[in-house]
């Protein structure tokens, strides 16, 4: 079985991620779907010759797959405050789909999750980031 399976959205870890410093739970904390340099050189290259955004989104679309693609995600100790990125390879078609199903944002936090712990929503609360 494969570490991560694939979401909507992202990519779930098959088990609860432990922090190898202090041994607490790990919690997601922003998600994003990364494509390397080449990718945002063409993207550069395009606007610099004038193509409009529509024809540089379509053109990179197109694509050869020879660009590559990740989805990175950062995940945080609750207890230590430990942080560590995971980087999921991911294929030029997955990379689309997670864009798309992201509303063409290139990055997001789940803040339902967050507000879902109980420990995290209290720390937040505490820090006036949510409720009151
Ligand atoms: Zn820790």
């Amino acid at each position: 079985m494969s570490f991560w399976k694939i979401g909507e959205k992202r990519h779930y870890p098959n088990k609860p991620i432990k922090c190898q410093f202090c041994d607490g739970d790990m919690v997601l904390r922003w998600s994003k779907i990364f494509a390397h340099c080449d990718y945002l050189h063409e993207v550069m290259r395009r606007k610099d010759a004038g193509q409009s955004v529509e024809e540089v989104v379509e053109a990179l679309d197109n694509l050869p797959t020879a660009y590559s693609y990740a989805n990175d995600m950062e995940y945080k100790c609750k207890d230590c405050g430990a942080v560590q990125i995971f980087g999921v390879a991911i294929s030029h078609e997955q990379f689309k789909k997670f864009r798309d199903a992201n509303g063409g944002s290139y990055m997001f936090i789940d803040l339902e999750e967050w507000n879902e712990d109980e420990k995290i929503a209290q720390q937040l609360k505490d820090l006036g980031y949510f409720g009151g």
